[in-house]
């Protein structure tokens, strides 16, 4: 049994996201919805699961890997959309379809694939590919993550020539207090610059709860929906209390 709530809130997002991908002229077979289930329950997402989703997206590791283990053979892609902790890198692969959230020349050294030394045999080595993205910063706050725009082109230069990683594009988040349509046409025109060093980083990662109408209309290919659809998160359990 599935939450009539939960089923509604999808309908409507999904509704909404027609709308927008209509008024801009797009067809929604070109947008990924990811829903974010962090702090979220497994027992929701397998209400999701239910009802037709498959993109699922976490941005804290050990929550991801739990329910990443709980869920295993279910079909879900999993879509990290947090930052990743340097150690944790070849653990965040193990388990994501798409890390949305390749931020610095540091971490892709982690996600990387080993690459074999001469004379080693490769029989052993990990000949997977995961998807990414490289995250953008459009505040002048280095905690809010992702890479500076100066340093956006030298980061994709890094990734095209990192082994076992495929990069899809460009990802960001509209910084609060600016008109969010601006924000995303900027990632748009910093994609399509990037396109020139690499031609097939076509997809944006942009777009969340409240404003991903404008992201689709600014060309968004990947949306991440959180409490639009899932209802308030609970709040986050407080470890420290005792
Ligand atoms: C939580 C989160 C989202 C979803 O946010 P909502 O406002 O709940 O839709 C999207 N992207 C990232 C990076 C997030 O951390």
């Amino acid at each position: 049994m599935t939450d009539p709530d939960l089923s509604q809130r999808l309908a409507n997002v999904r509704g909404g996201i027609a709308d927008a991908a209509r008024l801009a002229g797009r067809s929604v077979d070109d947008i990924t919805t990811v829903v974010v289930t962090k702090f979220q329950p497994v027992s929701l997402v397998r209400e999701l699961l239910e009802l037709g989703v498959r993109d699922f997206g976490e941005s804290r590791h050990q929550e991801a890997q739990v329910k990443a283990a709980e869920l295993a053979g279910s079909g879900i892609r999993w879509h990290f959309v947090g930052q990743v902790q340097g150690k944790k890198a070849r653990q965040v692969r193990a388990y994501s379809s798409v890390i949305h959230s390749v931020d610095r020349e540091s971490l892709v050294a982690g996600l990387a694939t080993p690459v074999a030394d001469q004379g080693e045999s490769t029989a052993e080595l990990d000949s997977s590919v995961v998807d990414c993205f490289v995250q953008v910063n459009l505040t002048e706050d280095p905690a809010r993550g992702g890479v500076s725009i100066p340093d956006l082109a030298p980061l994709v230069e890094r990734v095209l020539s990192a082994p076992g990683l495929r990069l899809l594009g460009l990802m960001a988040v509209a910084p609060l207090g600016a008109e969010p349509k601006r924000s995303f046409a900027l990632v748009s025109e910093l994609g399509a610059q990037m396109r020139g060093i690499a031609p097939d980083a076509r997809y944006l990662s942009m777009g969340m709860s409240q404003d991903y109408a404008a992201a689709i209309a600014e060309g968004a290919t990947h949306l991440r929906i959180g409490t639009a659809i899932t209802g308030n998160r609970p709040a986050a359990v407080n470890l420290k209390t005792s």
